[in-house]
C-alpha cells in the first residue's frame, strides 16, 4: 500500500512539474535567463508593428502597404526563407525596416541541444547580415516557445528576446476577417505595445489587409509607430 502511495505521489509531482514547465515555455513575460520584452514599459503613445516568418513573395505587397502608410516595422525572418528569398530580405532592409532572428528552421526551440540552438541562431544572423542589415538583431522564438537552453544561449550572447502583447491573427475566429483583426488590435493596444501579425503567406491576406486599418486607426488615436530598436529606447525599467 505504501509503495502504491509513493508511486502515485511521484507521478503527481512529475505531472505538476511538466505542466509548470510547459506554461513557462510559452510565457510571454518570463524566461529563465536574459531579457524578455512582451511590451515596452512607457506612458508614451508609441507601438511597434512586428511581422513573423518569411520573407516570401508576399514581401513586395507588404512593403508597398507600409510605404503608403509611411511606417517602419520589424520583420522576424526565418533563416531558411531568407536564404531562398535573399532579394526580398534586401528589399526589407533597403526600405528601412528592421530584421530580427526567428531561427533558421522554425523548429520549436524546446528540448534542443546547445549546438542545435547555436546553429539556428548564428546561421540566421549571418543571412540577416548578408541581407545588409546592420542594426542590433533581436530574437523571437518560433511559436513563442523557449525553456532552458535557448534563453541560456541568448543571455550568454547578450541578446534580447522580443515577444508581443497584441496578437490578433493567431485566433482563427479573428484571423479570418481584416475588420476583426483591426478591431482586436484597436481594442488591445496600449502605450508600448508590440503588435504581432503574420503576413507572409497567401492564407494571410486578411492580415495584410488589416495593416492599413490598424495603422490609420492607431495614428488617429495619437500613436506613433516605431521599429523595435526605437521602441526599446522608451522603456522605463520598473
Ligand atoms: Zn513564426
Amino acid at each position: 500500500m505504501k509503495k502504491v502511495f509513493l508511486v502515485i505521489t511521484i507521478l503527481a509531482v512529475i505531472i505538476i512539474c511538466a505542466v509548470v514547465l510547459w506554461n513557462i515555455s510559452k510565457a510571454r513575460t518570463f524566461q529563465f535567463f536574459g531579457e524578455i520584452y512582451p511590451r515596452v514599459n512607457t506612458n508614451e503613445k508609441v507601438v511597434a508593428l512586428t511581422f513573423d516568418d518569411g520573407p516570401t513573395i508576399k514581401t513586395d505587397e507588404v512593403l508597398s502597404v507600409l510605404s503608403d502608410l509611411n511606417v517602419k516595422a520589424t520583420f522576424f525572418v526565418i533563416g531558411a526563407d531568407l536564404e531562398k528569398n535573399m532579394s526580398q530580405g534586401q528589399k526589407l532592409v533597403g526600405a528601412g525596416h528592421e530584421l530580427g532572428n526567428h531561427t533558421y528552421s522554425h523548429n520549436r526551440m524546446v528540448l534542443k541541444s546547445y549546438d542545435f540552438v547555436r546553429q539556428e541562431i548564428e546561421k540566421t544572423d549571418s543571412l540577416i547580415r548578408e541581407a545588409g542589415y546592420k542594426g542590433e538583431i533581436f530574437f523571437r522564438p518560433p511559436n513563442g516557445k523557449k525553456l532552458f537552453v535557448l534563453p541560456y544561449y541568448l543571455n550568454q550572447h547578450d541578446r534580447k528576446t522580443i515577444m508581443w502583447d497584441v496578437e490578433a491573427d493567431s485566433y482563427p475566429e479573428i484571423a479570418s476577417s481584416s475588420e476583426m483583426i483591426t478591431k482586436y488590435v484597436m481594442g488591445n493596444t496600449k502605450p508600448g505595445s508590440i503588435i504581432l501579425l503574420h503576413v507572409m503567406f497567401d492564407s494571410r491576406n486578411e492580415s495584410v489587409k488589416a495593416i492599413k486599418g490598424i495603422v490609420t486607426g492607431l495614428k488617429q488615436k495619437g500613436y506613433n509607430f516605431k521599429t523595435m530598436s526605437e521602441l526599446l529606447k522608451y522603456n522605463i525599467s520598473s
